[in-house]
C-alpha cells in the first residue's frame, strides 16, 4: 500500500499498548468499521478485549513486532514509552506509523521534550539537566528551591518525581531516583493545570476542542471539566500553543499538551503526551467527534470530525481505592440517569490506578463538576439495601432536580 493513501474501513489499525487509551481507541475505530489489533505483554487486557486480535508478546521481541506490523495497515501508539525501535520495524515493513516515530522519541524522554519546546521557542516551566552530582549542584543553584527532580524517562502520573523544598535535599531525593538522569524543574505555584487535547490530519488540518481544566491528586489527573474557565485571550494562547506544538512536530494523530497557568498569567507547557488523554475522555459525550474517532481518522487519513462542544462537561476518574470496601455502588452513581460509566475492564483494582471514569454534561461547568463528584461519591455508599432504595429515591429527585434545569430531555 501506498503510504500517503487513505484507509478506508474495514483496514486494520495496529495500536502498541493496550490500555484504556487503546479501549477506547477500539471502540471507536469499531464503531466505523475499522479493524484493531493490539501488541503489548499482558493477555485479556482493556484493549485486547475488544479488539479483533491481542498479540501478547515483550516490546523488544522485533520478530514478533514484525509480525504484527505485517497484518495491520497502519501502525500507532496508546502510550509513548514503546522502544523508537517498534516504529523502525514498521518502517522498514513500509507500515505508516502515525504519528511518526520522531514525535514518540521527542516526547518519551522529558528532557528531549522540553529542550524540543524551549527550541522551538514555547514557553516551559525553568529547567535544568541532570546526570551528574555536579549538574545536580549546578541545576540546583540556577533553579533554586522549591523544585520537582524528575526521571528524564519512562515517567508518568507522579512516578519518578521528588519534591525538593530545600537544597541540602537535593541529592537524597536523586539518590532515591536512583541517580538517573534527570530533569530538576522550578516548581511552579500554578493558578490552575489545563490541558489542550488536539489533533493534525495528514492534509495538516488542524482540530481541538478548547481548552479544559484539570486537577490533579497525588500527581494523577482526578477531574477535568470543559471548556475551562479561563478568559478568552488565554484561551485562544493555549491553543495557539497546541497548534505550534503540532506542527512544529509534524503531528499526524491526536496531541495533548498538557499547561500551566501561573499566578502571573503566564501559559507554561508542562508535559506533552502524543496520543489520546486522560483529560480528553469527556470528549466522548460532550463533542460531535472524541479524541478517540478522530485520532482513527487521522491516522488513516479521514477528514477530521467537528469538534464542537456540545455541552459543558466534567470527568471524575475512578481509581483502584474505590474498591478498598468491595464492589463500588454502580446503581447509587446511575441513579442520577445522566451520569455515564465507562470502566476498563481491569481485573486488579489497585491503589491509583486508573479502573475507569464518569462523565457528566449539564448546563455549566459548576453544574456538571457537582453531578459527577456527587455520583462518584455515590460509588462508596454499602450495599444496604434499604438504606440504597432510600438514597436512590433522594438522588434521582436531585437529578431530575437538575434535569428540570435544563436538560434536553435525557
Ligand atoms: P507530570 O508527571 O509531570 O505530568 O506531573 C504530574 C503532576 O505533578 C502535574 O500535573 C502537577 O500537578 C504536578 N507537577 C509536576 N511538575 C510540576 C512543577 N514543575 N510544578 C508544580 N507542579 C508540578
Amino acid at each position: 500500500m501506498k503510504p500517503s493513501s487513505v484507509l478506508f474501513p474495514p483496514a486494520v489499525i495496529g495500536v502498541f499498548g493496550s490500555g484504556q487509551l487503546g479501549r477506547m481507541l477500539a471502540l471507536a475505530a469499531r464503531a466505523m468499521g475499522y479493524r484493531i489489533h493490539t501488541y503489548s505483554p499482558d493477555r485479556d487486557s482493556p484493549t485486547g478485549q475488544v479488539a479483533d486480535r491481542e498479540v501478547c508478546a515483550p516490546y523488544d521481541d522485533l520478530d514478533a513486532v514484525r509480525n504484527f506490523v505485517r497484518e495491520v495497515d497502519v501502525v500507532t501508539f496508546e502510550f509513548e514509552n514503546v522502544a523508537a525501535a517498534v516504529a523502525e520495524v514498521a518502517a522498514e515493513e513500509g507500515v505508516p506509523v502515525r504519528p511518526g516515530g520522531h514525535v514518540l522519541h521527542t516526547t518519551q524522554q522529558r528532557l528531549r521534550e522540553k529542550q524540543f519546546l524551549r527550541g522551538a521557542g514555547l514557553p516551559v516551566t525553568p529547567f535544568a539537566a541532570v546526570r551528574t552530582e555536579e549538574d545536580l549542584r549546578s541545576a540546583m543553584d540556577q533553579i533554586g528551591a522549591p523544585a520537582v527532580l524528575k526521571t528524564a524517562a519512562f515517567g508518568y502520573d507522579g512516578k519518578g518525581q521528588r519534591r525538593i523544598d530545600a537544597p541540602e535535599q537535593a541529592l537524597s531525593a536523586w539518590n532515591a531516583l536512583g541517580r538517573q538522569e534527570a530533569i530538576l524543574e522550578g516548581f511552579v505555584d500554578f493558578e490552575r493545570e489545563l490541558s489542550v487535547v488536539a489533533a493534525r490530519g495528514m492534509d495538516g488540518a488542524f482540530a481541538h476542542w478548547g481548552v479544559i481544566e484539570n486537577v490533579h491528586r497525588n500527581h494523577i489527573l482526578d477531574l477535568s471539566v470543559a471548556p475551562a474557565r479561563l478568559e478568552p485571550r488565554l484561551a485562544c494562547e493555549a491553543i495557539e500553543l497546541a497548534r505550534a506544538v503540532l506542527e512544529a512536530l509534524d503531528v499526524v494523530g491526536v496531541l495533548c499538551v498538557e499547561m500551566f497557568l501561573d499566578r502571573r498569567g503566564r501559559l507554561l507547557i508542562n508535559e506533552l503526551a502524543p496520543r489520546p488523554h486522560n483529560s480528553g475522555h469527556l470528549t466522548i459525550e460532550a463533542s460531535i467527534t472524541s479524541q478517540f474517532e478522530q485520532q482513527a481518522r487521522a491516522v488513516c487519513g479521514l477528514p477530521l470530525g467537528a469538534t464542537d462542544l456540545l455541552r459543558p462537561a466534567a470527568m471524575a476518574n475512578l481509581l483502584g481505592d474505590l474498591w478498598s470496601h468491595g464492589e463500588p455502588n454502580w446503581a447509587a452513581a446511575l441513579a442520577d440517569r445522566g451520569i455515564k460509566l465507562h470502566l476498563y475492564g481491569k481485573k486488579e483494582p489497585r491503589k491509583g490506578r486508573k479502573m475507569g471514569h464518569l462523565t457528566a454534561l449539564a448546563d455549566t461547568i459548576e453544574e456538571a463538576r457537582a453531578r459527577v463528584l456527587k455520583a462518584r461519591s455515590a460509588l462508596a455508599r454499602q450495599h444496604d439495601s434499604a438504606l440504597e432504595s432510600r438514597e436512590t429515591a433522594a438522588l434521582s429527585e436531585w437529578a431530575d432536580a437538575v434535569n428540570e434545569g435544563g436538560s434536553h430531555g435525557s
